[in-house]
């Protein structure tokens, strides 16, 4: 590490234990994240996942890193298949669809995109090489079903991310599935023997007829876009095994050296306690929650404000606290921009520091994101009271301005504001008459008022200094 590179600590999974970061090169950082299994619309649980990485590479970026992020796309495996099969389509076509769609939803929830999005079904070649690799190192061999398995048993290493015994593996038990659970570690399968099951979905290689595994797509793409070691590695818990584990064994079985150097996972996100998942029906897409009427950045706000290796409920009471927390962000960066004042205390700028070394130092303390936004949140509310008290000068609220900005550039919620601008005069009159009314105390009308104008796509805030209003965001 250079002198000039920040101090950042990141739990790692693989020591138990939260350590200073160094990246291989200095300054440079390169991420692999597990993407979506293309097969239906990723639900918000996933999208914790992808926001929980967004936050990571956003902070490293804002620390000065140069980051390469590959994020792979799982086009082909058991529920894809199925999937393709149910439509009676083409596997191309059905998971184009979902892809389409989720490079819509990371849009609308302001996820910055990866450098490289590789898709499973590009890479056969470059997993059949790796599996080449692996049977002539002894590692993998042919089961009488014609499909390729790893050998678990001759990997040492097995295990040491997941910390399964390896003792409690069935010795010669085969797994063809993508998915099993810890109490099943046993050989898996690299590349699966076509099965009448599979229909169409098949590669002639020299592996013979069939597909990959889910786990070695992530591998061979890994190394093709990030080296054969690479700096951070991650995906949720439930990623860890049998999908990390399996990633190690088949990378380091192949060459020899050490695949990732921090593995990072995100606790899941739960439904009354429970993971929210597809396979217990107890999930939301992002998709529903607009058809709600909610703000997709008010999701992201209640996705990421948790750190990450906690869990946490999803209600709709927390949607609308986080819906609360970033209009009150909004609302104070748009207030900054009317400030006309020259008084000044200079106690705007000890502030501003004491907020960079909170924020900062929280963040660097493995994303803890909680202690960031009280920091920023104790910020808001000093300097909101000092702007009630006129002490703000114009030059100040700039200077704050700026800071928020730069701050956004990792929350990725406050975005471009409109500052009030002359409001139409049908609109202007009607926010008069409100006024009006509320001098006399006629309540009702004022709110029938408040209400119209609502409709108009106009959002009102009674201040110290008067009303104020902006336009709704969409
Ligand atoms: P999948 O599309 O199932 O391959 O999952 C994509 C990502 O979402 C992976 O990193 C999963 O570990 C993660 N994930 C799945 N369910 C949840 C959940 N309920 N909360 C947080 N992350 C999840
Ligand atoms: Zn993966």
């Amino acid at each position: 590490m250079t002198s000039n590179q920040p101090s950042i600590c990141f739990f790692n999974t693989l020591t138990r234990k939260k350590e200073v970061f160094i990246p291989l090169v200095p300054s440079k950082v390169k991420i692999y994240t597990c993407g979506p299994t293309v097969y239906d619309y990723a639900h918000i649980g996933n999208f914790r996942a992808f926001l929980f990485e967004d936050l990571l590479k956003r902070w490293l970026v804002y620390q000065g890193f140069k980051v390469t992020h590959v994020m792979n796309l799982t086009d082909i495996d058991d529920k894809t298949i199925k999937g393709s099969q149910k439509q009676g389509i083409a596997l191309a076509q059905f998971t184009d669809f979902y892809i389409k769609a989720f490079f819509e939803d990371i849009k609308v929830l302001n996820i910055q995109p990866a450098d490289v999005y590789p898709k499973a079904t590009d890479h056969i070649p470059e997993m059949v090489q790796l599996i080449k690799t692996l049977i002539a190192k002894c590692i993998a061999y042919k089961g009488e079903d014609g499909s390729i398995y790893f050998s678990v048993c001759k990997f040492p290493d097995y295990g040491k991310l997941s910390h399964i015994k390896v003792s409690e593996l069935k010795a010669g038990a085969r797994v063809c599935q993508d998915e099993y659970c810890k109490e099943e570690a046993q050989d898996f399968a690299l590349w699966k023997a076509w099965t009448l099951e599979d229909g169409d979905v098949f590669w002639e290689t020299e592996l013979g007829k069939g597909r990959p595994g889910w786990h070695i797509e992530c591998s061979a793409m890994s190394s093709k876009y990030l080296g054969e070691t690479f700096d951070i590695h991650c995906g949720g818990v439930d990623n860890m095994f049998p999908h990390h584990e399996n990633e190690i064994a088949q990378s380091e079985g192949a060459t020899g050296k050490k695949f990732v150097n921090y593995w990072m996972h995100n606790e899941h996100l739960q439904v009354e306690g429970k993971k929210m998942s597809k396979r217990f029906g107890n999930f939301y897409t992002l998709r529903d929650l607009l058809a709600k009427g909610y703000d997709p950045i008010a999701i992201r706000y209640l996705l990421m404000s948790t750190h990450y290796r906690q869990q946490f409920n999803f209600t709709f009471e927390g949607l609308e606290a986080a819906k609360a927390a970033v209009e009150r962000l909004r609302n104070f960066v748009r207030r900054l921009h009317e400030v006309e004042g020259t008084t000044s205390t200079g106690k705007v700028a000890t502030l501003m520091a004491k907020l960079e070394a909170g924020f900062g130092g929280s963040m660097d303390d493995d994303l803890n994101i909680g202690i960031a936004l009280s920091s920023l949140f104790d910020f808001v509310r000093e300097i909101n009271s000092m702007l009630d008290a006129n002490i703000v000068s114009k030059d100040e609220a700039a200077e704050v301005g700026g800071l928020m900005m730069r701050l956004d550039e990792v929350l990725g919620v406050i975005g471009k504001l409109e500052v009030e601008e002359a409001l139409p005069s049908d609109i202007d009159a009607l926010v008069q008459k409100r006024e009006e009314a509320r001098k006399a105390k006629n309540w009702k009308e004022a709110d029938t008022i408040r209400a119209q104008l609502k409709a108009m796509g106009i959002v009102l805030e009674d201040t110290a200094q008067g009303v104020r209003w902006h336009k709704e965001k969409a």
